[in-house]
């Protein structure tokens, strides 16, 4: 199975990422994740990005394509599901083309729809466990009580600004990929509000049908 989380920040693409990789045995591929480590590790492709990442702009579609292109080799071309890549029809172009050529064509585009506000909502009260990557929200979902303080973090790009932005971004460069992937038969709309495992219910049902279908 081959899939790619699509939607803007804050939809919790993330979290459902998560279920899928625990319910499928899929590799979970985060462009964002893989981008925080190399900041982390000090590589030279990390302190490159790192800019572009606080200021919620994207990085250069060159280094996020190296870091996604190696991780679906090591996955051996199948099994994993993309969060967060691509995001620009030039991408979209790359990941087409690459697949192809390893003959791995995606199996579908699961898109979340939240509205703006709730994202907003989402994305300001979010916090995240420095060490392990744990995700929590202050109100919905706060760090358990035998968790130091001292771990839990904003995300600097979870701050008013670099959200306006990143929802901008979204808005003039990835949304336009909806056209795309619609044209390939390969995208799926799904409601993303409600409770988690909700939300998990409707994924994996689109999942059951698309399945049965081919
Ligand atoms: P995420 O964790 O998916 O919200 O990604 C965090 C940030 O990493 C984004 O706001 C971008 O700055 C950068 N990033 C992640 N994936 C990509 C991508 N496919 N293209 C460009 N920038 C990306």
């Amino acid at each position: 199975m081959r899939l790619v989380l699509f939607g803007p920040p804050g939809v919790g693409k993330g979290t459902q990422a998560h279920l899928l990789v625990e319910r499928y045995r899929l590799h979970h591929i985060s462009t964002g994740d893989l981008l925080r480590a190399a900041i982390k590790a000090d590589t030279p492709l990390g302190r490159e990005a790192k800019q572009y990442i606080s200021a919620g702009r994207l990085v250069p579609g060159r280094l996020v394509r190296t870091l996604a292109e190696a991780v679906m080799a090591e996955a051996g071309y199948d099994q994993f599901i993309l969060d967060g890549y691509p995001r620009t029809v030039e991408q979209a172009e790359w990941l087409t083309a690459f697949l192809a050529e390893h003959d791995a064509p995606l199996d579908a585009v699961l898109s979340l729809r939240v509205p703006a506000d709730r994202i907003v909502q989402r994305l300001s009260r979010r916090r995240i466990h420095k060490v392990t990557g744990e995700s929590y929200h202050l109100d919905f979902n706060p760090p358990p009580p035998d968790v130091d303080p001292a771990h839990v973090v904003q995300r600097p790009d979870d701050r008013p600004e670099a959200i306006r932005k990143r929802l901008q971004v979204y808005e003039e460069e990835t949304k336009p990929l909806e056209t795309y992937f619609r044209a390939q038969g390969l995208f799926v709309e799904l409601d993303g509000v409600g409770p988690i495992e909700t939300v998990f219910q409707r994924i994996e049902a689109v999942l059951a049908q698309r399945t049965t279908a081919s």
